[in-house]
């Protein structure tokens, strides 16, 4: 994952209001007096639907794994809460507010789940800067805010590089092998061209296959 911060630049212009540039990153929200969200960014913190729901972790996991996402609401951390599975037996799970690490995992597989969501992500979201509370990560560090998966998600990279570099089977194209053939059309075209930029009588074109009349 690329540092939704390292290729951003800011200036800070003499109202005081940052102008962002080039490619959409993460910002951080802030309560600072004076502090003016830059010019089409997006808050997708909490109370908006870009928000994180998923904030507290239950330990075990159902299935006996590590941990997963304590999607009950009103549970507080540090205390112990039973399950009572569909079968009716119960068992006990410690419930913790999830670290910054687990937050976003935990946000990427539940956007992954919701398409619609995802979608609208790309859609209203796309080229633009986000913005949530999370303190910015340090040089090289991975941003552990679930708006740095909303900026994965809004702006996808653009198609394979190989897709754009085989291209049509024409003599410009280096990555195109001619046959001796087509070297031949080439150089007959070429002639023709050549033949017409002198001024020669008119003939028809050799690469018009439409039928004379
Ligand atoms: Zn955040």
């Amino acid at each position: 994952m690329r540092a939704a911060t390292a290729h951003h630049t800011t200036e800070e212009p003499m109202d005081n209001r940052q102008v962002t540039t080039g490619t959409p990153c993460r910002i951080q929200r802030r309560r600072t007096k004076g502090w003016r969200a830059p010019a089409d960014a997006v808050y997708v913190g909490r109370g908006t639907k870009w928000g994180n729901p998923c904030t507290q972790i239950r330990t075990p996991a159902l299935d006996g794994t590590e941990w997963e996402r304590e999607s009950r609401l009103g549970k507080t951390s540090g205390q112990h809460h039973g399950y009572r599975h569909p079968d009716g037996h119960t068992t006990s799970h410690l419930i913790l507010d999830a670290t910054p690490e687990q937050a976003v995992a935990m946000y990427r597989q539940w956007i992954a789940q919701r398409p619609s969501l995802a979608a609208a992500a790309r859609e209203h979201l796309a080229g633009r800067d986000l913005m949530c509370w999370c303190p910015p990560p340090q040089p090289g560090q991975p941003d552990h805010c679930h708006a740095a998966v909303l900026l994965e998600i809004a702006n996808p990279p653009a198609a394979p590089a190989e897709e754009s570099t085989v291209g049509p089977r024409c003599g410009n194209n280096p990555n195109v092998t001619l046959t001796d053939g087509d070297r031949q059309a080439v150089e007959d075209f070429k002639a023709y061209l050549a033949r017409r930029r002198a001024g020669g009588p008119p003939e028809r074109d050799p690469f018009n296959t439409e039928p004379t009349r």
